[in-house]
Order: structure tokens, then C-alpha cells, then sequence
């Protein structure tokens, strides 16, 4: 029997790329992953179990996923001559999206920005070009964007909005300028759409090249893996044959179109998250030694200034508190960790164990 030589085996983009790390959370308090911090309600959660009883688990479920769809667009408020591809998660989706593009295409995005879409593109042996944030503010470079698109003309660009991990909305202007430039498809990511009073929905039927992107993770249901495109039903229906046929199982529908349904609970969660952001950010501003962003999501993201950022996160894991080290991304990122907003027990403690890391570094 030969050898296996991995080497020879697989693509040299693979070999040269590291897995998606997971911090084991197991016994910390866990402010890392930007989850909803709360359970379902008692009365909910047995509702639901109920309605679980019907879901056939012999047969294949809906490749459409009808039900579900409908539920999306009336509480999205999708307009109607949009259309709507849903994913496991949108990770799946940014994957769907860079695997029906041609061997040489450019993805390109704002930088720093989400992981997922460069890790993507060069699992696929796509080009990804990253275009830096303004250093202040963590707003688009405009002319540096409309710049990097003719020249590279990309095929996709991704803009999170509000950005992940720096918190805030780009301008909505620049946004409309870049969809009036670019050569390609681009795609407002709205995971974080449950905490921000802004969103590009409204402007899909204005751009055939605008899609947005949504996900069910952040409001509440990350352990479902369901997101969303909303845009165009030409493009849509291209995107379609390369998603795989029975990607949203029949769990997910069904438990997806209850949340849905009895959503109160989720938006009542939510507007808690959000107070609480407010109450964590205040609480931030008050402490020397550190530089906190205002955010539109359930997260913040603080510079260190007198303490290496690795020290304080090392000090917050031994007091129990689990958060984001961005540290090693190293660039403007350097010395930034990230906060998820939690409940506001987690929140105080976590308030508690950042005092204490930079009183005693
Ligand atoms: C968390 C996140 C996602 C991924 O969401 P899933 O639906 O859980 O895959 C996408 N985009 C951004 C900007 C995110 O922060």
C-alpha cells in the first residue's frame, strides 16, 4: 500500500492555512463568540418541543425550505420582488457565493473586517485584496476602496455592516458609491442587524448588484445555523444550483419558523442587549488605561494603551471571564480586544476583572 504524501495531495493554499480556532469556553464566563447570553422562556421552550413532534426525521426536508421563507421575508421585511437563498449559517453562504466564481476573481474587503471572508477565498485559491479602515474611526477609505475596484475589479466585496470587530456602521454614502462603481456583486453582511437601527434592505430593489446578507445566529439561535441573501432573483438563481440541495435540515425549519413566529421573547432579549451595551460602554469610558469604540452591535472593541492587550486577556481567562484576544491579528488590531455584551451579572463581573487586570497587570 503507497504513502500518502498530503503534499503532493492537496492544493498548496490548504496545506499553507490554519483551521478556524475555537476557544474551549468550558467553565468561563463566555463573552468571546457574540451569542445572545439568555435561554428560552419555560412556556416557549415547550411549545416548541411540541412542534418538534412533527418533524418527519425519515424524509428529506423541504430543499426550499417554503415555510421558512416566508416567515424570513415578513419579519425581514424583504421587498417582494427580491428573492431569498438561505444558508447554513452565512458562512455557508459567503462559501456559496465565492464557489460559483470563475478560477481568477478578486474578493475584497475592508480591513480589519470578518475572518471568514478571506479564509474562504483562499480555501478556494481565489484572490482576496483586504483595503484598510481609516486608523481613527474604523470608517471606509472611500477614495482607497473606489481606487482598489478599478483597479482590481473585484468580482465580490464584502462590507459588513454594522463591521465585525470594530463595531460600527460605515457610512451609508460610501456604500451607495461603491454599489454605483463595482464591476461585481456586493454584499452588505447584516449580521448584527438585531442591535443596529440601519440597514441596506430597503435599497435592494435600487441596485441589481446589492445583496445583503443576514443571520439568526446573533439574535438568538447560533446554534441553528441559518442565514440568508436577499437580493436579486437573477443572480439568486445562479447562486441556487451551486448551493447544496437539502442545506437547511429539517430541525432548522422547523425551529427556525417557531422562533420566528413567537419572536417577542428574541426582540424583548435583544433590546435588553442592547441597554446593556450602553451601560458596559459608559462604564468603559470611565477607565484610564484604555480606549473604547462606540458600537451597533452586541459587542465592543477596546484598545489597550499602557498594558499589552495579551496580558490583560490572559488575566480576565484566570478570573473567569473568556472575551476575544485580536491582539494577534496583529496591524491596527494590535493591542484591541473584543467584548461580547452579555447578561448584566456577566457584564459586571467582566467590568470587575478588567479593573482588576489593569491595576495588577
Ligand atoms: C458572526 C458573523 C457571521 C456569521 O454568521 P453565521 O450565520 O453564524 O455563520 C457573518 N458575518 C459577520 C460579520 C459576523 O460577525
Amino acid at each position: 500500500m503507497p504513502n500518502l504524501t498530503l503534499t503532493a495531495l492537496f492544493r498548496p493554499e490548504i496545506l499553507a492555512m490554519s483551521a478556524y480556532h475555537v476557544a474551549d469556553a468550558h467553565h468561563f464566563i463566555k463573552l468571546d463568540a457574540m451569542e445572545n447570553p439568555y435561554g428560552w422562556p419555560t412556556d416557549i421552550q415547550q411549545a416548541w418541543l411540541e412542534q418538534l413532534k412533527d418533524c418527519p426525521m425519515n424524509r428529506y426536508p423541504d430543499p426550499e425550505a417554503k415555510t421558512l421563507v416566508a416567515a424570513l421575508r415578513a419579519s425581514n421585511h424583504i421587498p417582494a420582488e427580491s428573492g431569498l437563498l438561505l444558508g447554513n449559517g452565512s458562512d455557508e453562504i459567503i462559501q456559496i457565493l465565492q464557489m460559483a466564481l470563475p478560477g481568477n476573481a478578486t474578493i475584497m474587503a475592508p480591513e480589519p473586517g470578518f475572518v471568514m471572508y478571506k479564509q474562504i477565498a483562499l480555501s478556494l485559491g481565489l484572490r482576496y485584496q483586504g483595503v484598510p479602515l481609516l486608523t481613527d474611526d474604523f470608517d471606509l477609505d472611500l477614495p482607497a476602496m473606489l481606487a482598489a475596484i478599478e483597479s482590481s475589479q473585484p468580482s465580490l466585496i464584502f462590507l459588513a455592516y454594522p463591521n465585525n470587530p470594530t463595531g460600527n456602521l460605515f457610512d451609508a454614502g460610501a456604500i451607495k458609491e461603491i454599489l454605483a462603481i463595482a464591476p461585481g456583486l456586493v454584499i452588505v453582511d447584516e449580521a448584527y442587524a438585531p442591535f443596529a437601527d440601519a440597514s441596506f434592505i430597503g435599497e435592494l430593489p435600487n441596485y441589481q448588484n446589492l445583496l445583503v446578507m443576514r443571520t439568526v445566529s446573533k439574535l438568538g439561535l447560533a446554534g441553528l445555523r441559518l442565514g440568508f441573501l436577499a437580493g436579486d432573483n437573477t443572480v439568486l438563481a445562479q447562486l441556487h444550483k451551486v448551493r447544496l440541495p437539502y442545506n437547511i435540515n429539517c430541525l432548522t425549519q422547523i425551529t427556525a419558523q417557531f422562533a420566528l413566529t413567537h419572536q417577542n421573547f428574541l426582540v424583548e432579549q435583544t433590546s435588553d442587549i442592547c441597554q446593556q451595551r450602553g451601560e458596559v460602554l459608559a462604564a468603559l469610558q470611565g477607565m484610564e488605561d484604555i480606549k473604547c469604540y462606540p458600537s451597533a452591535a452586541n459587542f465592543i472593541l477596546i484598545r489597550t494603551l499602557n498594558h499589552p492587550a495579551d496580558d490583560v486577556f490572559i488575566s480576565l481567562k484566570k478570573q473567569g471571564v473568556l472575551i476575544k484576544n485580536l491582539s494577534p491579528q496583529g496591524g491596527v488590531l494590535h493591542n484591541c480586544l473584543r467584548v461580547t455584551i452579555g447578561k448584566q451579572e456577566e457584564n459586571q463581573t467582566f467590568l470587575t476583572a478588567l479593573r482588576n487586570a489593569l491595576k495588577n497587570p
